[in-house]
C-alpha cells in the first residue's frame, strides 16, 4: 500500500518542473569548459530537436500503451480541466534517462552535457506549453495552432496529434489531425 502511495505522488505545474530543473543544475555544475560557444549552441539545439521526437514516442507508445503510465495519462484525458499533475516517479525516470543515456553514449563530459541540457530544456518547455494549451486565456498564433492539435487529440481522436511543441513528428508518422 505504501509503495502504491509513493508511486502515485504527483506534482502540479510549475512544481512538476523540479526534476528537470534539478537536472539542469547538475549539468551546469559539470559543464565542459573546453567546448566552443557555437558547438554548445548546436548541441543544445540538437537536444531540443531530439526531445520533440522523444516526447512524441513517449506520448504515443508509453502514455497511451504501458500501465501505469497509461492509466495516469488517461486520467488527464478524462478531466482536461483539472490541474495537470506529473507523477514524480515519471519525472525522475525521465530526467535520469535524459542525462544518463547521452552520458553513456558520449562520455560524461564533452558533448553529452549540452546535449542533455537541450533535452531537459525541451522537457521544461513541453510542460510549460502543455499547461498553456489547457488554460482558457488567449494565446498567440503559434500556441493557438498547438492548442487546436492538442484539443483534437483530447476530444476527437486520441490516436492523432501526439506532439505538443511541434506537429513535425505527427506529419512524419501520419498522425496529423485533419485541417478544420
Ligand atoms: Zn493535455
Ligand atoms: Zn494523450
Amino acid at each position: 500500500m505504501a509503495e502504491r502511495g509513493v508511486l502515485h505522488v504527483a506534482l502540479a505545474y510549475p512544481a512538476s518542473l523540479a526534476a528537470p530543473l534539478a537536472g539542469l543544475v547538475v549539468l551546469a555544475a559539470s559543464w565542459p569548459a573546453t567546448l566552443r560557444a557555437g558547438a554548445v549552441l548546436a548541441l543544445v539545439l540538437a537536444g531540443l530537436g531530439a526531445w520533440t521526437l522523444i516526447e512524441y514516442l513517449l506520448h504515443r507508445w508509453m502514455l497511451h500503451g504501458v500501465d501505469p503510465f497509461r492509466a495516469w495519462h488517461l486520467a488527464h484525458h478524462a478531466d482536461a480541466c483539472a490541474p495537470i499533475r506529473v507523477p514524480v516517479v515519471f519525472s525522475a525516470l525521465l530526467v535520469l534517462g535524459l542525462v544518463g543515456v547521452p552520458a553513456l553514449l558520449f562520455g560524461r563530459g564533452g558533448i553529452a552535457v549540452p546535449l542533455s541540457a537541450g533535452l531537459l530544456l525541451g522537457n521544461v518547455l513541453q510542460e510549460a506549453v502543455h499547461y498553456r494549451l489547457h488554460d482558457t486565456r488567449p494565446v498567440g498564433r503559434w500556441l493557438e495552432d498547438k492548442r487546436r492539435l492538442h484539443g483534437f487529440h483530447h476530444f476527437h481522436d486520441e490516436r492523432r496529434g501526439y506532439g505538443t511543441l511541434t506537429d513535425f513528428w505527427d506529419r512524419c508518422f501520419g498522425t496529423l489531425p485533419p485541417r478544420p
